[in-house]
């Protein structure tokens, strides 16, 4: 537990400190030793909805940080039992941070809890999950790119396995985090890109859509409260997209069989204009 009250105040843990669980209110204890950061534990070992929260990593507490304090582990009085956010804003968007395996039931107990949430997840855990998504990448079709939004928006045309089982089913936007600590130095091009961008999904309706953008961008939007505004811009060109088809209706099954083959084989122009839109995307890092 990264905060806990002391004489009422939210506070760190310093070596030898007490203090009162931000969530039941029982007995803390400082724990600073070398091999995790440091964290407050329940003196007696109770059980509750903080201490159950996954064990803070470096990548969860970096994270963190990139927010004022007022606004990480927030208390939620409003829900029984109570919950502690990671981060809650003034607006109420809470953001959790997920590094850990979490099963199918915690994730959805926390949605229907927190209700107007995201989750920001730790795609480096293990290692298929980016292989995956970079071998899947395809499955994106580029929809629009917004220089003043900073960010370039896709459509998923299938969700196959590009992303891991449990994050598929996005009742709540998700954003994936795939740095890892050389991001800058890896060779291969397309990798850095896809690593050194956060990724989001997102449902409308029937239509699934992946956003990237540069994290300092992701952090601004998550601060000025404005990711309502990436998710209206996508229903946008989608419905702009409805309104003007570019594809004709096939007339014969060859053609119809040749519309499906182009859908399921995205041919190299379409992959060279994913290159284009990347290398010219701007804010970003290579
Ligand atoms: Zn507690």
């Amino acid at each position: 537990m990264k905060y806990a009250l002391v004489d009422g105040i939210k506070t760190e843990a310093t070596p030898k400190a007490q203090g009162k669980c931000l969530c039941c209110g029982a007995e803390v204890i400082a724990k600073c030793g070398e091999k995790r950061a440091w964290h407050w534990a329940h003196k007696n070992n109770e059980e509750c909805n903080y201490s159950k929260k996954e064990p803070k990593t470096q990548w969860h507490l970096d994270w963190q940080n990139y927010f004022p304090k007022e606004w990480q582990e927030v208390r939620c009085p409003e829900d029984n039992p109570i919950h502690i956010a990671d981060i809650k804003t003034p607006e109420g968007l809470v953001v959790e941070f997920q590094h850990s395996y979490i099963s199918a039931g915690a994730k959805l107990a926390r949605e229907q809890f927190h209700k107007n949430m995201i989750w920001v997840v730790d795609g480096t855990r293990l290692k298929k999950d980016f292989i995956r998504f970079y071998e899947k990448f395809n499955n994106l079709e580029p929809l629009g790119i917004n220089r003043e939004k900073n960010i370039l928006l896709y459509k998923v045309k299938f969700m196959d396995n590009l992303l891991p089982e449990c994050w598929r089913e996005l009742t709540v936007p998700v954003y994936f985090d795939f740095r890892i600590e050389k991001t800058d130095d890896i060779e291969n091009e397309k990798e850095k890109i896809l690593r050194n961008l956060i990724w989001g999904f997102f449902r409308i309706n029937q239509w699934v859509f992946a956003v990237s953008m540069p994290h300092d961008c992701f952090v601004e939007y998550v601060k000025q409260n404005k990711l309502k505004e990436i998710y209206q811009y996508a229903w946008q060109l989608i419905a702009n997209s409805i309104k003007t088809p570019q594809k004709q209706v096939p007339k014969t099954i060859n053609q119809a069989k040749g519309v499906r083959r182009s859908i399921v084989l995205p041919s190299n122009a379409s992959a060279r204009k994913i290159n284009r839109l990347m290398t010219k995307y701007p804010g970003s890092r290579f």
